[in-house]
């Protein structure tokens, strides 16, 4: 198989001038990477349900979800849950950011893997720990397939189980 970690490439000045943007599109195209990662995302983790950050974290926790048998639970961006939702703010570098979860969509007893593509500065996975939290659901692991090390994202994650398949 392809050496999965070199189907992802870096994108220059994307999407603004100084970010090297780690483009993942690549390594989903190539099946034997795609499966090799879903498995890595979740392997070792007893869960029911796989949260899924949008975008990028649906394409992958929807198939982790499917092939650990469990439910699969969409984070979104505010405004694009269409039943009751619980919501959290995290500030960017400009500005800030707030994303939903439905109110019903995770309760007590809940085991949650939350899957997303790249941990960066952490605020995108901390809120949604929070929202998952708020439902009375239990966060078992976080799991990203990489992680942008120099942005110190995983301190803003303590005393959780924070698995990254690549680090850079
Ligand atoms: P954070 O909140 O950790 O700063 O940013 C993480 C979120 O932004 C994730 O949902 C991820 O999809 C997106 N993100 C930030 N930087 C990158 C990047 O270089 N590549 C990709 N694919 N996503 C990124």
């Amino acid at each position: 198989m392809t050496d999965w970690i070199s189907l992802i490439r870096d994108i220059p000045d994307y999407p603004k001038p100084g970010i090297l943007f780690k483009d993942i599109t690549p390594l989903l195209a190539d099946p034997a990477a795609f499966t090799k990662v879903v498995d890595g995302l979740a392997a070792g983790y007893a869960f029911d349900k796989v949260v899924g950050i949008e975008a990028r974290g649906f394409i992958l926790a929807a198939p982790v979800a499917i092939r650990c048998a469990a439910g699969f639970v969409p984070v979104r961006k505010k405004g694009k849950l269409p039943a009751e939702t619980l919501e959290a703010s995290y500030d960017l570098e400009y500005g800030s950011a707030t994303i939903e979860i439905h109110t019903d969509a995770l309760g007590p007893g809940d085991r949650v893997l939350i899957v997303d593509d790249v941990l960066a500065t952490g605020g995108t996975a901390a809120a949604t720990v929070d929202l998952v939290r708020r439902t009375g659901a239990q966060v078992v692991a976080v799991s990203f397939l990489m992680e942008l090390s120099f942005l110190s994202g995983r301190e803003r994650l303590p005393d959780l189980d924070v698995r990254s398949l690549v680090t850079v």
